[in-house]
């Protein structure tokens, strides 16, 4: 009994976003707008990358730490069944038992399909962190969402302030194609000078 593992897709995908996020933050936008090497732009990167690594901290334990299992000491407590808070009292007098792991459940706990075992206060199987979300593990992966709501809104800010800064970073000196395209989208469209449009033509 156990979980399929700790190398699956999704996971890999979200550790690939992290990395993909933070490479264009701090070694693109950061660059771009502030310099790596400024006070401002090195305090950002500093501050983007501590984010990044409470991030990926909180996800692992997420994916790694027990949801919480049923004591195998657990028995239902009967006496107080008349407890109107208790679940036992509404379900009826059915007492709430796992087939497949032949034990009681206690109120909230579910049996999770993928994890093959049943899980305390259990809210929902996370693909994401291959793992259920239940009581022992629900704080922490709370955390880890707000850590990545923040960590994301703070990207947006530098590689928007990154992308407004970058023609003009580019344009002395360099004629490339792109800063020509960027700078003055009409160019694309200029005849060379000696020539007439129906000389190209023909
Ligand atoms: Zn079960
Ligand atoms: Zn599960």
């Amino acid at each position: 009994m156990g979980r399929p593992g700790y190398v699956t897709v999704p996971i890999l995908t979200v550790l690939a976003a992290i990395g993909y996020v933070y490479y264009t933050t701090v070694f693109l936008a950061i660059p771009a707008w502030l310099g790596l090497t400024t006070a401002a732009g090195g305090a950002n990167a500093a501050a983007f990358t501590a984010l990044a690594a409470a991030c990926v901290a909180t996800y692992a334990v997420a994916v790694s730490r027990d949801p919480g299992r049923v004591p195998a000491s657990f028995v239902p407590d009967v006496e107080d069944a008349e407890s109107p808070i208790h679940e036992i009292k509404r379900k009826g007098s059915d007492l709430r038992y796992c087939q497949k792991c032949s034990h009681y459940k206690p109120p909230r706990a579910h049996h999770c399909r993928v994890c093959k075992r049943c899980v305390l206060r259990m809210d929902h199987h996370c693909i994401w962190i291959n793992n259920c979300v239940g009581h022992e593990n629900y704080k922490i992966f709370l955390v880890f969402i707000l850590y990545a709501v923040i960590a994301c809104f703070y990207s947006m800010v530098l590689i928007i302030g990154g992308a407004m800064h970058l023609p003009k970073d580019e344009q002395p000196g360099s004629d490339s194609p792109r800063t020509s395209i960027v700078s003055s989208p009409g160019r694309m469209f200029q005849l060379p000078a000696n020539q007439t449009p129906t000389e190209i033509l023909v």
